[in-house]
Protein backbone atom coordinates (compact mmCIF):
# COMPACT_ATOMS: atom_id res chain seq x y z
CA UNK A 1 0.00 0.00 0.00
CA UNK A 2 2.92 2.50 0.81
CA UNK A 3 4.11 1.67 -2.24
CA UNK A 4 0.76 1.96 -4.07
CA UNK A 5 0.56 5.76 -2.56
CA UNK A 6 4.43 6.32 -3.55
CA UNK A 7 3.04 6.10 -7.39
CA UNK A 8 0.70 8.22 -6.68
CA UNK A 9 2.87 10.89 -5.06
CA UNK A 10 1.64 10.66 -1.23
CA UNK A 11 3.15 10.54 1.49
CA UNK A 12 3.76 6.74 3.34
CA UNK A 13 0.79 7.71 5.99
CA UNK A 14 -1.71 7.87 3.67
CA UNK A 15 -1.77 3.92 4.11
CA UNK A 16 -2.25 4.35 7.67
CA UNK A 17 -5.19 6.62 7.21
CA UNK A 18 -6.76 4.13 4.86
CA UNK A 19 -6.32 1.58 6.73
CA UNK A 20 -8.32 3.31 10.20
CA UNK A 21 -10.80 4.06 7.84
CA UNK A 22 -11.56 0.84 6.37
CA UNK A 23 -10.61 -1.16 9.83
CA UNK A 24 -11.38 1.01 11.91
CA UNK A 25 -14.41 3.49 11.57
CA UNK A 26 -15.71 0.56 9.17
CA UNK A 27 -15.72 3.01 6.62
CA UNK A 28 -16.03 1.31 3.04
CA UNK A 29 -17.00 4.45 0.62
CA UNK A 30 -13.81 6.86 -0.37
CA UNK A 31 -16.44 9.76 -0.46
CA UNK A 32 -16.82 9.54 3.42
CA UNK A 33 -13.03 9.10 3.83
CA UNK A 34 -12.79 13.00 5.07
CA UNK A 35 -8.92 13.76 5.33
CA UNK A 36 -8.05 12.51 1.61
CA UNK A 37 -7.86 15.24 -0.40
CA UNK A 38 -11.01 14.91 -3.42
CA UNK A 39 -8.56 14.46 -5.86
CA UNK A 40 -7.04 11.15 -4.07
CA UNK A 41 -10.31 10.06 -2.89
CA UNK A 42 -11.51 10.17 -6.63
CA UNK A 43 -8.19 8.44 -7.70
CA UNK A 44 -8.51 5.47 -5.26
CA UNK A 45 -12.24 5.19 -6.87
CA UNK A 46 -11.30 5.09 -10.00
CA UNK A 47 -8.18 2.79 -9.44
CA UNK A 48 -9.08 0.53 -6.79
CA UNK A 49 -12.07 -1.26 -5.17
CA UNK A 50 -13.56 -2.14 -1.87
CA UNK A 51 -15.08 -5.21 -1.34
CA UNK A 52 -16.54 -7.10 1.46
CA UNK A 53 -17.26 -10.73 1.44
CA UNK A 54 -21.45 -11.33 1.49
CA UNK A 55 -22.85 -12.71 4.54
CA UNK A 56 -25.76 -14.94 2.63
CA UNK A 57 -26.54 -17.11 5.69
CA UNK A 58 -26.09 -16.73 9.49
CA UNK A 59 -26.67 -19.31 12.15
CA UNK A 60 -26.46 -19.17 15.56
CA UNK A 61 -26.10 -22.11 18.23
CA UNK A 62 -27.59 -22.44 21.35
CA UNK A 63 -24.51 -22.04 23.10
CA UNK A 64 -24.02 -19.12 21.35
CA UNK A 65 -21.40 -20.15 18.11
CA UNK A 66 -22.66 -18.16 15.09
CA UNK A 67 -21.54 -19.13 11.61
CA UNK A 68 -21.42 -17.37 8.42
CA UNK A 69 -21.63 -18.99 4.93
CA UNK A 70 -20.17 -15.92 2.74
CA UNK A 71 -20.38 -15.05 -0.65
CA UNK A 72 -17.12 -13.87 -2.70
CA UNK A 73 -17.46 -11.78 -5.90
CA UNK A 74 -17.35 -14.76 -8.16
CA UNK A 75 -20.39 -16.76 -6.73
CA UNK A 76 -18.23 -19.37 -4.36
CA UNK A 77 -19.18 -19.31 -0.76
CA UNK A 78 -17.19 -20.24 2.21
CA UNK A 79 -17.71 -20.64 5.92
CA UNK A 80 -16.14 -18.59 9.38
CA UNK A 81 -17.56 -19.29 12.69
CA UNK A 82 -17.38 -17.36 15.67
CA UNK A 83 -16.99 -19.01 19.12
CA UNK A 84 -17.89 -16.95 22.53
CA UNK A 85 -16.31 -17.62 25.95
CA UNK A 86 -15.88 -15.78 28.84
CA UNK A 87 -12.70 -13.75 28.27
CA UNK A 88 -12.63 -13.91 24.64
CA UNK A 89 -14.25 -14.36 21.45
CA UNK A 90 -12.15 -16.75 18.71
CA UNK A 91 -13.17 -16.60 15.13
CA UNK A 92 -12.40 -19.42 13.02
CA UNK A 93 -11.18 -18.42 9.44
CA UNK A 94 -11.28 -20.04 6.35
CA UNK A 95 -7.71 -19.96 3.70
CA UNK A 96 -9.13 -21.50 0.85
CA UNK A 97 -12.31 -22.64 -0.96
CA UNK A 98 -12.47 -26.21 -0.23
CA UNK A 99 -9.68 -28.01 0.46
CA UNK A 100 -6.92 -30.13 -1.75
CA UNK A 101 -5.50 -32.18 1.51
CA UNK A 102 -7.82 -35.56 1.52
CA UNK A 103 -8.35 -36.22 5.45
CA UNK A 104 -10.42 -38.96 5.07
CA UNK A 105 -12.89 -37.37 8.47
CA UNK A 106 -13.01 -33.81 7.05
CA UNK A 107 -16.70 -32.41 5.71
CA UNK A 108 -14.63 -30.35 3.35
CA UNK A 109 -12.16 -33.16 1.92
CA UNK A 110 -15.14 -34.41 0.99
CA UNK A 111 -16.09 -31.33 -1.22
CA UNK A 112 -13.07 -31.13 -3.52
CA UNK A 113 -10.99 -28.19 -4.02
CA UNK A 114 -11.96 -24.87 -6.22
CA UNK A 115 -9.15 -22.20 -5.58
CA UNK A 116 -7.12 -20.37 -2.94
CA UNK A 117 -8.49 -17.16 -0.90
CA UNK A 118 -7.21 -13.75 -2.09
CA UNK A 119 -5.64 -11.27 1.06
CA UNK A 120 -8.71 -9.18 1.35
CA UNK A 121 -11.27 -12.68 1.27
CA UNK A 122 -9.21 -13.65 4.21
CA UNK A 123 -9.15 -10.06 6.29
CA UNK A 124 -12.50 -9.33 5.02
CA UNK A 125 -14.01 -12.67 7.22
CA UNK A 126 -12.69 -10.45 10.01
CA UNK A 127 -14.04 -7.30 9.20
CA UNK A 128 -17.72 -8.80 8.64
CA UNK A 129 -17.72 -10.86 11.60
CA UNK A 130 -16.84 -8.40 13.84
CA UNK A 131 -19.35 -5.85 12.09
CA UNK A 132 -21.94 -8.52 11.93
CA UNK A 133 -21.57 -9.15 15.82
CA UNK A 134 -21.00 -5.14 16.74
CA UNK A 135 -25.01 -5.28 14.91
CA UNK A 136 -25.77 -8.10 17.31
CA UNK A 137 -24.49 -6.11 20.63
CA UNK A 138 -21.98 -9.05 21.10
CA UNK A 139 -19.47 -7.67 23.57
CA UNK A 140 -16.34 -9.27 24.37
CA UNK A 141 -14.36 -8.52 27.84
CA UNK A 142 -11.59 -8.14 27.68
CA UNK A 143 -10.10 -6.04 30.61
CA UNK A 144 -6.96 -5.51 28.93
CA UNK A 145 -8.22 -3.66 26.53
CA UNK A 146 -9.81 0.06 26.55
CA UNK A 147 -13.56 -0.33 26.26
CA UNK A 148 -13.73 1.98 22.81
CA UNK A 149 -11.34 -0.41 21.06
CA UNK A 150 -12.79 -3.78 22.28
CA UNK A 151 -14.29 -5.62 19.42
CA UNK A 152 -16.12 -8.76 19.56
CA UNK A 153 -12.94 -11.13 17.77
CA UNK A 154 -10.47 -11.30 20.00
CA UNK A 155 -8.71 -14.41 18.43
CA UNK A 156 -8.11 -15.76 15.31
CA UNK A 157 -7.64 -19.43 14.62
CA UNK A 158 -7.04 -20.07 10.57
CA UNK A 159 -8.44 -23.74 11.44
CA UNK A 160 -11.50 -23.23 8.70
CA UNK A 161 -11.73 -24.04 5.27
CA UNK A 162 -8.70 -25.31 3.48
CA UNK A 163 -5.01 -25.67 4.40
CA UNK A 164 -3.59 -22.51 5.13
CA UNK A 165 -0.10 -23.51 4.59
CA UNK A 166 -0.84 -24.27 0.74
CA UNK A 167 -1.61 -20.67 0.45
CA UNK A 168 0.88 -20.01 2.05
CA UNK A 169 1.86 -15.92 0.39
CA UNK A 170 -1.97 -14.83 0.74
CA UNK A 171 -2.30 -16.19 4.49
CA UNK A 172 0.75 -15.04 5.75
CA UNK A 173 -0.01 -11.29 4.20
CA UNK A 174 -3.36 -11.11 6.15
CA UNK A 175 -2.43 -12.44 9.39
CA UNK A 176 0.42 -9.82 9.42
CA UNK A 177 -2.61 -6.97 8.12
CA UNK A 178 -4.68 -8.48 11.11
CA UNK A 179 -1.71 -8.16 13.61
CA UNK A 180 -0.99 -4.50 12.36
CA UNK A 181 -2.05 -1.40 15.09
CA UNK A 182 -3.87 0.81 12.12
CA UNK A 183 -6.19 -2.37 11.83
CA UNK A 184 -7.01 -5.25 14.28
CA UNK A 185 -3.81 -5.37 16.48
CA UNK A 186 -4.19 -8.50 17.48
CA UNK A 187 -0.97 -9.72 18.77
CA UNK A 188 1.07 -13.29 18.15
CA UNK A 189 -0.27 -14.74 20.63
CA UNK A 190 -3.72 -14.16 19.94
CA UNK A 191 -3.27 -15.47 16.24
CA UNK A 192 -3.00 -19.42 15.47
CA UNK A 193 -2.58 -21.05 12.43
CA UNK A 194 -3.59 -24.84 11.96
CA UNK A 195 -1.49 -27.32 9.54
CA UNK A 196 -2.15 -30.80 8.26
CA UNK A 197 1.72 -30.78 8.21
CA UNK A 198 3.27 -29.05 5.42
CA UNK A 199 6.83 -29.06 6.59
CA UNK A 200 8.47 -26.62 4.27
CA UNK A 201 6.27 -24.18 4.88
CA UNK A 202 6.41 -24.32 8.50
CA UNK A 203 10.26 -23.64 8.61
CA UNK A 204 9.00 -20.64 5.96
CA UNK A 205 6.10 -19.57 8.51
CA UNK A 206 8.84 -19.43 11.37
CA UNK A 207 10.68 -16.87 9.69
CA UNK A 208 7.91 -14.88 7.96
CA UNK A 209 5.24 -14.79 10.54
CA UNK A 210 5.76 -16.43 13.85
CA UNK A 211 2.52 -16.96 15.54
CA UNK A 212 0.90 -20.13 17.39
CA UNK A 213 1.23 -22.91 15.50
CA UNK A 214 -0.80 -26.14 16.09
CA UNK A 215 -0.48 -29.56 13.97
CA UNK A 216 -3.30 -31.64 13.14
CA UNK A 217 -1.31 -35.06 14.20
CA UNK A 218 -3.83 -37.64 14.86
CA UNK A 219 -1.83 -40.48 14.68
CA UNK A 220 1.65 -41.48 16.34
CA UNK A 221 2.75 -43.74 14.01
CA UNK A 222 3.05 -43.19 9.88
CA UNK A 223 1.37 -46.48 8.69
CA UNK A 224 -2.01 -44.52 10.87
CA UNK A 225 -1.62 -41.41 9.87
CA UNK A 226 -0.92 -42.12 6.19
CA UNK A 227 -4.82 -43.49 6.10
CA UNK A 228 -6.37 -40.67 8.33
CA UNK A 229 -3.82 -37.71 6.50
CA UNK A 230 -2.56 -38.69 3.27
CA UNK A 231 -0.30 -35.61 3.29
CA UNK A 232 1.77 -37.79 6.07
CA UNK A 233 2.66 -39.65 2.48
CA UNK A 234 4.70 -37.02 1.42
CA UNK A 235 5.97 -35.37 4.88
CA UNK A 236 6.23 -38.16 7.23
CA UNK A 237 6.04 -37.86 11.29
CA UNK A 238 9.46 -37.60 11.66
CA UNK A 239 10.01 -34.56 9.36
CA UNK A 240 6.98 -33.19 11.01
CA UNK A 241 8.55 -33.28 14.33
CA UNK A 242 11.99 -31.98 13.13
CA UNK A 243 10.09 -29.19 11.92
CA UNK A 244 8.04 -28.59 14.74
CA UNK A 245 10.78 -28.55 16.74
CA UNK A 246 13.08 -26.32 14.57
CA UNK A 247 9.47 -23.85 14.74
CA UNK A 248 9.96 -23.59 18.38
CA UNK A 249 13.67 -22.85 17.92
CA UNK A 250 13.21 -19.76 15.47
CA UNK A 251 10.41 -18.27 16.51
CA UNK A 252 10.72 -18.45 20.38
CA UNK A 253 7.22 -20.02 21.23
CA UNK A 254 6.69 -21.54 24.18
CA UNK A 255 5.14 -24.68 22.63
CA UNK A 256 2.89 -26.11 20.09
CA UNK A 257 -0.09 -27.26 20.28
CA UNK A 258 -0.96 -31.04 18.29
CA UNK A 259 -4.61 -31.75 17.48
CA UNK A 260 -5.87 -35.28 17.44
CA UNK A 261 -9.50 -36.01 16.73
CA UNK A 262 -11.13 -38.90 18.84
CA UNK A 263 -12.01 -41.61 15.93
CA UNK A 264 -13.55 -44.78 17.90
CA UNK A 265 -11.86 -47.78 17.96
CA UNK A 266 -9.66 -46.14 14.96
CA UNK A 267 -7.13 -44.17 17.09
CA UNK A 268 -8.32 -43.66 20.29
CA UNK A 269 -6.49 -46.98 22.23
CA UNK A 270 -4.33 -46.93 25.47
CA UNK A 271 -1.22 -48.45 23.32
CA UNK A 272 -1.95 -45.54 21.03
CA UNK A 273 -2.12 -43.05 23.82
CA UNK A 274 1.25 -44.51 25.28
CA UNK A 275 2.91 -44.42 21.91
CA UNK A 276 1.24 -40.44 20.92
CA UNK A 277 3.07 -40.03 24.65
CA UNK A 278 6.47 -41.51 23.95
CA UNK A 279 6.55 -39.10 20.48
CA UNK A 280 6.02 -36.58 22.15
CA UNK A 281 8.50 -36.55 25.22
CA UNK A 282 11.01 -34.26 23.91
CA UNK A 283 8.48 -31.90 22.18
CA UNK A 284 7.24 -28.68 23.95
CA UNK A 285 3.69 -29.41 23.21
CA UNK A 286 -0.03 -29.44 24.78
CA UNK A 287 -2.35 -31.91 23.14
CA UNK A 288 -5.46 -30.87 22.07
CA UNK A 289 -7.78 -34.28 22.04
CA UNK A 290 -10.79 -33.25 19.38
CA UNK A 291 -14.03 -35.61 19.78
CA UNK A 292 -14.91 -36.56 15.76
CA UNK A 293 -17.81 -34.37 14.45
CA UNK A 294 -19.88 -36.56 12.28
CA UNK A 295 -21.44 -35.42 9.22
CA UNK A 296 -23.93 -37.56 6.61
CA UNK A 297 -22.39 -40.00 4.93
CA UNK A 298 -19.01 -40.87 7.41
CA UNK A 299 -18.58 -43.88 8.49
CA UNK A 300 -16.32 -42.94 11.59
CA UNK A 301 -17.76 -42.78 15.07
CA UNK A 302 -16.80 -40.27 17.90
CA UNK A 303 -15.08 -41.91 20.63
CA UNK A 304 -17.19 -42.47 23.69
CA UNK A 305 -16.08 -40.35 26.54
CA UNK A 306 -14.97 -43.05 28.53
CA UNK A 307 -12.07 -43.51 25.82
CA UNK A 308 -11.54 -40.02 25.34
CA UNK A 309 -10.86 -39.64 28.97
CA UNK A 310 -9.25 -43.07 29.47
CA UNK A 311 -6.99 -41.67 26.65
CA UNK A 312 -6.12 -38.17 28.36
CA UNK A 313 -5.37 -39.51 31.26
CA UNK A 314 -2.72 -41.39 30.33
CA UNK A 315 -0.76 -38.74 28.54
CA UNK A 316 -1.37 -36.69 31.87
CA UNK A 317 0.40 -39.37 33.47
CA UNK A 318 3.22 -38.98 31.16
CA UNK A 319 3.38 -35.29 31.84
CA UNK A 320 1.67 -34.60 28.36
CA UNK A 321 0.05 -31.25 28.94
CA UNK A 322 -3.40 -32.77 27.65
CA UNK A 323 -7.09 -30.87 27.33
CA UNK A 324 -10.25 -32.09 25.34
CA UNK A 325 -11.77 -29.45 23.23
CA UNK A 326 -15.49 -28.82 24.09
CA UNK A 327 -17.63 -29.26 21.05
CA UNK A 328 -19.50 -26.19 19.68
CA UNK A 329 -21.75 -25.07 17.72
CA UNK A 330 -22.64 -28.72 16.24
CA UNK A 331 -26.17 -28.37 15.72
CA UNK A 332 -25.37 -25.37 13.62
CA UNK A 333 -22.72 -27.67 11.74
CA UNK A 334 -20.07 -25.63 12.86
CA UNK A 335 -17.75 -27.70 14.81
CA UNK A 336 -14.29 -28.59 13.70
CA UNK A 337 -14.42 -30.51 10.45
CA UNK A 338 -17.96 -29.96 9.70
CA UNK A 339 -17.55 -26.71 7.70
CA UNK A 340 -18.05 -27.04 3.85
CA UNK A 341 -19.70 -24.11 2.04
CA UNK A 342 -20.79 -23.82 -1.10
CA UNK A 343 -19.17 -23.76 -4.34
CA UNK A 344 -17.81 -25.68 -7.48
CA UNK A 345 -15.59 -28.67 -6.89
CA UNK A 346 -12.88 -28.46 -9.40
CA UNK A 347 -11.01 -31.15 -8.54
CA UNK A 348 -14.22 -34.08 -9.03
CA UNK A 349 -13.63 -35.31 -5.52
CA UNK A 350 -17.19 -34.85 -4.51
CA UNK A 351 -18.47 -36.87 -7.01
CA UNK A 352 -15.46 -39.90 -6.75
CA UNK A 353 -16.32 -39.61 -2.98
CA UNK A 354 -19.67 -40.15 -3.80
CA UNK A 355 -19.26 -43.24 -6.10
CA UNK A 356 -16.25 -44.87 -3.97
CA UNK A 357 -17.14 -46.09 -0.61
CA UNK A 358 -15.14 -44.69 2.21
CA UNK A 359 -12.54 -46.71 3.43
CA UNK A 360 -12.18 -46.60 7.20
CA UNK A 361 -8.66 -46.96 8.80
CA UNK A 362 -9.39 -49.77 12.09
CA UNK A 363 -6.76 -50.64 14.57
N1 LIG B 1 -6.01 -27.88 7.13
C1 LIG B 1 -5.67 -27.38 8.44
C2 LIG B 1 -6.74 -26.46 8.98
C3 LIG B 1 -8.04 -27.13 9.36
S1 LIG B 1 -8.17 -26.97 11.05
C4 LIG B 1 -5.38 -28.55 9.36
O1 LIG B 1 -5.53 -29.69 8.94
O2 LIG B 1 -4.92 -28.33 10.47
C5 LIG B 1 -9.47 -27.97 11.44
C6 LIG B 1 -9.14 -29.00 12.51
O3 LIG B 1 -10.28 -29.83 12.68
C7 LIG B 1 -7.99 -29.90 12.08
O4 LIG B 1 -7.25 -30.31 13.20
C8 LIG B 1 -8.76 -31.06 11.52
O5 LIG B 1 -7.98 -32.22 11.47
C9 LIG B 1 -9.92 -31.17 12.47
N2 LIG B 1 -11.04 -31.90 11.91
C10 LIG B 1 -11.33 -32.12 10.62
N3 LIG B 1 -12.45 -32.84 10.49
C11 LIG B 1 -12.90 -33.06 11.74
C12 LIG B 1 -14.06 -33.72 12.27
N4 LIG B 1 -14.98 -34.26 11.47
N5 LIG B 1 -14.22 -33.74 13.60
C13 LIG B 1 -13.31 -33.14 14.41
N6 LIG B 1 -12.22 -32.51 13.97
C14 LIG B 1 -12.01 -32.47 12.65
Amino acid sequence: MNQYFAGLGEKPFRSQQLLQWIYQRKVMDYEEMTDLSKALRLRLKESTCLTLPRIVNQQVSSDGTCKWLMQLQDGNSIEAVFIPEDDRGTLCVSSQVGCSLNCTFCATARQGFSRHLTVDEIIGQLWVANHALEEMGVRTARPDVPSDHRRPVTNVVMMGMGEPLANFDNVVAAMNLMMDDFTFGLSRRRVTLSTAGMVPAIDRLAEACPVSLAVSLHAPNDALRDQLVPLNKKYPIESLLGACQRFIGESQRQRITFEYVMLQEVNDTPSLARELAALLADMPAKVNLIPFNPFEGIQYQRSSKSRIDRFRDILLSKNIFTVTRKTRGDDIDAACGQLAGDFTDRTRRSERMRRDSVKVAVV
